[in-house]
């Protein structure tokens, strides 16, 4: 189980150069120059780049529950061809929601044997479940999940400035992390009714104003108690100052923000074309040129899809109703080459995109073994051809509805490895807990698992 890779280019930590990354029972043990080789060695093609790993540190894959939305042989096959190797699970969406230690039990169990890229798990902040917390970050769960407004399932209910509170106190004490969907209910509340096919009518109901609000409510709860927080999904540039502010001030809140908000912008969605609609909205160019220089100035700590698929019905494409429709998009497999064709138009470069794809969310996720190619670190490799062009068409999402259908992107995924073994489709992917660890197989299943 030795695999070596060698290529022109590298994507270090460090910066980008020629070497050899020499592996051994799916981990990392030498990156040597590039001459410094055995005979079986894989050679990678002039055009093409060796990048460690992506970690999506926000996919919703809805099983088990919902799994006519999304599964995981679907989500994880299409993020192996997509470059990432690791994913964490939202708490919602399934059923149960990984509320608990038994419902977190669930659903691993309907994972096992079926992932074919490594998977962790978020644990859900709900009301009346801080008392389950500590329990769950023993069974490994990466950190906790909450909404601050309607999360559009029933199963899974918001917290208020109390529940926040309370939660956060919980998870101060253990230096667990709160992660939050940061709309403001009230703000939202007086907004106009989304309704029909119109975007901008859409983009009214869902204001900056609710994004602002809500963060406000985040950090203060974080500055008193002392807790770490991160907001999901941050689609309004005017906040940044806000989380500026904030940790110039020492509050621990980190942010990320997706593909679709540094693609798309809101003049140009089609009235009508639901595939869009997503909670917080794609908002205006200007936000979405301002999230770039938020990532570019270091505002912004990392890119991860929020993959959120549902089934093509649920869209409502046939009356393309943005009020009626599920809110979120589908793009686990196209996140890489969608953001690195909006950095190289931007004069971004390649290593800056790895950070936040890949380095950062691990950090985030607290998965010390992923997001960089170095020793010690697993063999979850990527050959990525940065000037290759290609147009979206088939992906192996669970359903064809995406905003990027027919998209001409730069960058291509040719060849992935997770822990030093080529992806082909077969569930080579593991189980992963809160620092990495891979879980034993539950009971009954009877995959051979490559240990490391
Ligand atoms: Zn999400």
């Amino acid at each position: 189980m030795s695999l070596v890779v060698r290529a022109r280019r590298v994507s270090l930590s460090d910066g980008e150069r020629s070497a050899a990354v020499h592996t051994d029972g799916g981990r990392i043990v030498a990156i040597t120059p590039f001459d410094d080789v055995p005979a079986d060695v894989v050679t990678l093609a002039d055009d093409e780049v060796l990048l460690p790993g992506l970690v999506d540190s926000h996919v919703h894959v809805n099983e088990p529950g919902r799994t006519e939305w999304e599964g995981f042989a679907s989500a994880t096959r299409a993020a192996a061809a997509g470059g990432v190797t690791t994913i964490v699970d939202m708490p919602l969406n399934s059923i149960p929601p990984t509320t608990s230690v038994e419902a977190l039990g669930v659903k691993r169990q309907a994972a096992e044997g079926q992932v074919s890229v490594d998977v962790a798990f978020w644990g859900g902040a709900v009301p009346g479940n801080a008392g389950r917390f500590r329990p769950m970050l023993e069974a490994g769960v990466v950190g906790f999940k909450c909404f601050l407004i309607d999360s559009g399932v029933p199963e899974f209910p918001p917290l208020d400035d109390d529940g926040l509170r309370t939660a956060l106190t919980e998870l101060a004490a253990v230096d667990g992390l709160l992660i939050a969907h940061a709309e403001d209910a009230d703000a939202i509340a007086a907004a106009p009714e989304p309704g029909g096919p119109s975007y901008a009518r859409y983009l009214a109901s869902r204001p900056c104003a609710a994004e602002e609000s809500a963060i406000g409510r985040l950090i203060e709860a974080a500055k008193d108690t002392g807790a770490r927080v991160h907001v999901v999904h941050l689609a309004d540039a005017d906040a940044l100052p806000l989380i500026r502010a904030a940790r110039a001030d020492g509050v621990r809140i980190t942010v990320e923000t997706c593909p679709h908000y540094l693609t798309f912008a809101a003049e140009d969605v089609p009235d009508g074309a639901t595939a869009f609609k997503c909670c917080p909205p794609i908002r205006e160019a200007a936000h979405r040129e301002a999230l770039w220089r938020g990532l570019v100035d270091g505002d912004i700590d990392l890119v991860v899809s929020d993959h959120s698929p549902c089934t093509p019905e649920l869209k409502r494409l046939d009356v393309g109703d943005f009020g009626l429709a599920w809110g979120g998009v589908a793009s686990l497999q196209v996140g890489l080459p969608v953001v690195w064709t909006g950095a190289r138009a931007r004069g971004v470069g390649l290593d800056r995109v790895v950070r936040w794809m890949s380095e950062a969310p691990a950090r985030l996720a607290g998965l010390p073994g992923k997001g960089a190619i170095a020793v010690g670190k697993d063999a979850d490799l990527v050959a990525f051809a940065p000037e290759a062009l290609w147009r979206v068409g088939e992906l192996h999402h669970r359903h064809p509805v995406t905003p990027y259908a027919g998209r001409e992107l730069g960058g291509v995924v040719r060849r992935t490895w997770l822990r030093g073994q080529e992806s082909d489709g077969r569930p080579l992917g593991d189980l992963l807990d809160r620092g990495d660890a891979d879980r034993p197989p539950t009971a009954g299943s009877s995959r051979e698992r490559p240990r490391r």
